[in-house]
């Protein structure tokens, strides 16, 4: 083998990368071989042993023996002398691995789990925003997965149960009907994934979560009510996503039935279909009087053949969790909706931060099954915990794999819990656009009038440039929602409340969420901000992001004049030199640095959650018990 290195015999192009990861396979530690051993051994390589090598959590005899610079049969040999018969592609743990290594002069330490996985062991394929990266030779056709959305009360939850009715009267007669958060149906062969939660808003926090499943929105609009402001929303959450449209319109059997009314307002809100010289396919049903529903089927089958969607349908299935529950009898159940690859009974899964196995899979009929493939809804017995919806689902190739990961996305879930949110504000904007990442500002506008939103909406259409558009995402009349919060989340978008008032509670979830939210009154206020923005001309804003969080528990003298508060820290890390706030009753008495942190009689750099100890802040003498002391990071917002 040409151009083999000294010290690894690393066989994979990731050993040799120049600075690559630190301790990473085949470079561990950049020791050098010692130059002996392997002399009798394969005849492909002069081996050379290591002094150490990373691991992974399981591999093969073969593998190891490359790893560790000696011929298979020396491996072979170590295995028997522990009391294990192996064979050349036998696999085995890292705990047997490390022993055979340890005999033959070679420490070895435990490869971490992103290195594995960065080894192809696991899907790594997967990127932040979810998507999926798939060998596009192996790409089949698969199912649609649809939502149905609408104002409420226009007969989402009943079309979807007209749908699945008249689809088991034709299909698998006597089926049992079981709602576990999705369904399939076919049509002309072809078959067609329903998601069981209707709504905009299950829709957009799912994406909020990363988790993109649907291709094809269905717009409830009822004939007789016309569209609504959830009609409205709808449209712009589904528009938003990037999703295609579908209307129908529904209550056709009413006798004041007004389809051309629908039609014509949706055309007032950008919508225009078919029959008004648009390209939005509308259907008229009646979900009571089970009508225009193998139309509508078919119209969806019609736009997923001109969406050309494909999964591989060969690889360890990804899906996203549905729905889950713990049931008394069955433990953990959780709907997974397969997103490509097959899914397997006895797969290795993790499932969020859980790990499982598919010890039992039931299909929307509840027939137990042994395969899952792309866009199929499959509920799943086996795993230790119960997920949460828009959690990912990864199949990997080995338990102890499966279980190293499941631990490492469950601390990550933490971390992030305990992380302050990340913001999505103006300025990070902004800086992705510039970095090319986006080519839009996102607005979500929410207004007193219908008048202001015309007015915005006119000022706005006069910003930017050809690279860089404001783009209203959406738009209304009312109070700033948790709807256009998780819009906002979903879509990176920033809130804008005109002349209205945000909601404590919604603005509570914004800022845990870092969704900004910005009050106007006057237009010309907004454009100003917004041609900043657009020109990064902007004066710096502020604003504070809660770090760490104590209780002031009682008060202490300090030399002649000062005074500490002796605290218990019930959040995150107070640290020394950190900026900290004062609030009694919600209110801030002061802001200051922390001059000094006391553990005990000592001077500590830090105190940690749990903790008690002592806070000294610049210029603050006058604490009470039952104060709150929060350090805070000041982070520019504009
Ligand atoms: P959702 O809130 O959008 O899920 O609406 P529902 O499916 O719960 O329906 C709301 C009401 O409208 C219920 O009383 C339904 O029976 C009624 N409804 C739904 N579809 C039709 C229809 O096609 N015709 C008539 N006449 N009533 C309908």
């Amino acid at each position: 083998m040409p151009g083999q290195r000294p010290g690894f015999r690393g066989g994979r192009p990731g050993g040799s990368r120049p600075g690559g990861r630190p301790g990473g396979r085949g470079r561990s530690g950049g020791h050098r071989g010692r130059g002996e051993g392997g002399g009798a051994a394969t005849a492909t390589a002069v081996a050379v042993r290591p002094e150490h090598v990373e691991l992974p959590s399981v591999i093969s005899v073969k593998e190891l023996a490359d790893k560790l610079g000696v011929s298979v049969v020396e491996v072979i040999k170590a295995l028997m002398k522990n009391g294990m018969m192996a064979t050349v592609n036998h696999e085995i743990d890292y705990d047997t691995a490390a022993i055979v290594a340890s005999d033959l002069g070679v420490e070895s330490s435990e490869m971490s789990v992103a290195a594995q996985m960065g080894d192809g062991l696991g899907p790594a394929t997967i990127d932040a925003a979810g998507h999926i990266e798939e060998d596009p030779a192996k790409l089949k056709p698969r199912p649609p997965v649809v939502t149905i959305m609408g104002h409420v009360d226009h007969g989402k939850t009943s079309l979807l149960d007209a749908i699945r009715q008249t689809s088991v009267a034709t299909g698998e007669a006597g089926g049992i009907t079981q709602h576990i958060g999705a369904y399939q149906v076919e049509k002309r062969g072809q078959k067609i994934t329903f998601l069981d939660t209707p709504g905009h808003e299950a829709f957009t926090a799912m994406r909020a979560r990363g988790a993109r499943i649907t291709d094809i929105a269905v717009i409830v609009v009822a004939a007789d009510d016309g569209v609504m402001p959830q009609t409205v929303e709808a449209i712009d959450h589904a528009r938003a996503a990037n999703v295609r449209l579908i209307i129908a319109i529904n209550k056709m059997d009413r006798p004041n039935a007004n389809p051309d009314r629908v039609k014509q307002q949706l055309s007032d809100n950008g919508i225009l279909v078919e029959d008004w010289g648009g390209d939005v396919v509308s259907v008229n049903v009646s979900a009571r009087a089970r009508e225009g529903i193998d139309e509508l089927l078919d119209m969806i089958v019609l736009v997923a053949d001109l969406a050309d969607l494909k999964a591989d349908p060969e690889r360890p299935a990804i899906g996203t969790v549905v729905e889950a529950r713990l049931d008394r009898n069955r433990g953990s159940v959780c709907t997974v909706l397969i997103r490509t690859g097959m899914l397997n009974k006895g797969d290795n899964l993790v499932v969020g931060g859980i790990y499982g196995k598919a010890r039992a899979m039931f299909n929307d009929r509840g027939k137990e099954i042994k395969r899952a493939d792309p866009s199929m809804p499959v509920e799943i017995l086996g795993l230790s915990d119960v997920p949460e919806a828009g959690d990912m689902l990864e199949v990997f190739p080995d338990e102890r794999l499966a279980r190293a990961v499941a631990m490492e996305r469950m601390r990550e879930k933490r971390a992030e819990a305990l992380a302050p949110a990340s913001r999505l504000g103006l300025e990070d904007l902004m800086a992705q656009a510039e970095a090319g990442q986006n080519k839009e500002l996102n607005l979500i506008v929410k207004a007193d009038v219908q008048g202001s939103i015309g007015a915005i909406q006119h000022a706005l259409a006069e910003l930017g440039s050809d690279t860089l558009r404001v783009r209203m995402l959406h738009s209304g009349v009312g109070q700033v929602n948790e709807s256009d919060v998780s819009l906002a989340i979903a879509s990176k978008a920033i809130v804008v409340a005109f002349n209205v008032r945000v909601d404590p509670a919604v603005k509570k979830t914004a800022d845990a969420e870092g969704v900004d939210i910005r009050s106007y009154n006057i237009i010309y206020k907004l454009t100003e901000d917004m041609t900043g923005a657009l020109q990064g001309l902007l004066e710096p804003v502020y604003r504070d992001v809660m770090v760490a969080r104590a209780e002031v528990r009682a008060i202490f003298p300090a030399g002649k004049t000062h005074k500490v508060a002796g605290v218990m820290v019930v959040e995150g890390t107070v640290t020394k030199n950190a900026l900290a706030r004062v609030l009694r009753n919600g209110e801030v008495v002061t802001t200051g640095r922390i001059a000094s942190l006391r553990r005990f009689k000592d001077d500590v750099r830090e105190l940690s959650s749990g903790s008690d100890g002592g806070i000294l802040i610049e210029d603050m003498n006058d604490y009470q018990v039952n104060d709150l002391i929060e350090t805070i990071n000041r982070e520019r917002v504009l």
